[in-house]
Parts: structure tokens; sequence; C-alpha cells
């Protein structure tokens, strides 16, 4: 069905309010643009005809729960794709809400994503409300949140310069005090594993221990956060420290921080920088 005229701009609190009458709407042929903070983060319309995946399970019409946090999620996976910190569809996101989690869904081009193609999933994996398979990667998310109740959200990307270190088996020592935002003197590299596994779960885990960060070897990395917006600042300083570390490596070996002076470093983070610190 053809549109009339410009599409209608509908903020995303808004949207979440009249959502009924907003599809209802979109099925007349209305063309809806949901903004948020005057951006457009996705368009309704194409609720009818963005199918990339096959659909598993029942189709959701009508009101779609935690709106504005879905809306959240993909502002910041378009976000990490504008800015290089992504490619295509390689990377996931996931974020805590009650009952379980939302997380992307699998292998779906961002700029196709609408709020309803997110899926909500339980700790354990089981899908709890969508119309899409969760992100292959949902082992990893699944037990991150809940080794970690303190994390309300993940980011997992293929990001250059960290993916560079990872493919080398190496993470990032305390060559720039900024390391701290991990939450720890270094950042890990967890061994290789295939992904999608349990084996690359519990690797994740073990290199997250104590940690908001980590790299996996010949795969890419993830950072956690209070929020998704936390975790996209952490997962853009993990992606600057990996560029500065490599192009300090290409010259010589960089000075390392001492232990005594990152904790020192940890201590001031904990009041003065506004970075979260671990879930331990
Ligand atoms: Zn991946």
């Amino acid at each position: 069905m053809k549109s009339d005229g410009a599409p209608l701009q509908v903020k995303a609190t808004d949207a979440n309010q009249r959502f009924s009458r907003l599809l209802a709407e979109s099925e007349q042929g209305r063309d809806i643009v949901i903004t948020k903070r005057g951006r457009p983060v996705a368009r309704l319309q194409s609720i009818h005809t963005a199918v990339t995946d096959t659909p598993i399970g029942t189709p959701v019409e009508g009101e779609v729960p935690d709106f504005e946090k879905r809306t959240d999620i993909i502002e910041t996976c378009r976000r990490m794709n504008d800015i290089g910190l992504n490619q295509g569809t390689s990377g996931n996101a996931s974020v805590r809400v009650e009952g379980g989690m939302l997380i992307t869904p699998s292998g779906m081009d961002y700029d196709m994503m609408v709020p309803a193609d997110i899926v909500k999933i339980g700790i354990t994996g089981r899908l709890l409300h969508g119309h899409r398979r969760p992100s292959s990667e949902w082992h990893f998310h699944c037990r991150v949140m809940e080794a970690m109740p303190r994390a309300g959200a993940i980011l997992h990307t293929h990001s250059i310069n960290a993916t560079a270190l990872a493919c080398l088996g190496m993470g990032i020592p305390s060559f720039h005090y900024m390391v701290g935002v991990a939450g720890g003197r270094d950042i890990r590299c967890a061994p290789y594993a295939t992904f999608g596994t349990e084996e690359l779960a519990d690797a994740v885990l073990d290199a997250l221990d104590g940690r908001l960060a980590c790299l996996m070897a010949n795969h890419g990395m993830l950072v956690l956060g209070r929020d998704i917006s936390d975790a996209f600042k952490r997962a853009v300083e993990v992606e600057t420290l990996a560029a500065q570390y490599l192009k300090a490596l290409a010259v010589g070996e960089p000075n390392l921080l001492s232990d005594g002076e990152m904790d020192v470093i940890l201590e001031k983070f904990k009041t003065y920088s506004g970075w979260a610190q671990p879930n331990k």
C-alpha cells in the first residue's frame, strides 16, 4: 500500500503509548518514523515488509513491551556501525529487563530492524516474546547476565583493532591508565571457542572475572555496562585502547604502568570518572 505524503514522525516515548493505533495506521499505508532525540530510529511500516530471517513463533501485534529499551538497542547498534565499531550484522547487544533480557535478532541488518524484531529471552535462553531467532551468541549474553547481576547491558562487536589483537591472542596490558575503564589492571583475551557455543560462554566468563570487558581470541570483543549507553561508551574506549596499543607495538615495547599505579587509577575511577565498577 502506498503512503500519503511525508512520513509521520513520532517520538519513541509517545509511540509507546500510542503503539496499537500507530500500528493500525501503518497497516493503512501511513509511513510512520519513530524518532529519538530528533533522529529516526525505526520505520513502523517496515514491520510488515522487513522479513530477512526465518520468523519463528507468532508475529508480534499490538503493543510492544519495553519499547523504549528496544529503540535504544537499535539506535546503539546503528551507531556502532556508523562509527565503524562494528561491520554488517556481526555484532549483537542485550539489555536486562524485568524477567529476562532483550537481545538483537540473529543475522538481521540493523537498518531494517524495528522494535518488534528485538527478542525477549529468559536468563536460560528461553524465548519469551518475539517472532525472530535471538542472536546466535545468546549463550554468553545469558551467562554473563546471570553471573553479573549489576550488568544492565552487553555489547559484542568485531571492531577492527580489538579483533586484530584478539587474533594475535593478545589482551591489553596496563600500557595506558584508561585500561582501568574495563574494571581491572588489564583487559584479558578469552581463549578461542566456536561462536555460539557454551564453551565460548565459559571462556568469556573466565576472562571477565572482575572486569567489564574482554577480548575474544580470533573473534572480537565484549563489554558490559550499567545500561546500553554506558556499554557503548566503554566499547568505544576499548577499541581506542586497542588501536593505541597496536600502534605503540608497531614501534617498540610499550612501557607498562605498575600494578600499584593501576590500583590508584582504579580507586580514582570509583569516585571520579563515572565508569561503573565490576560486579564483584
Ligand atoms: Zn561475534
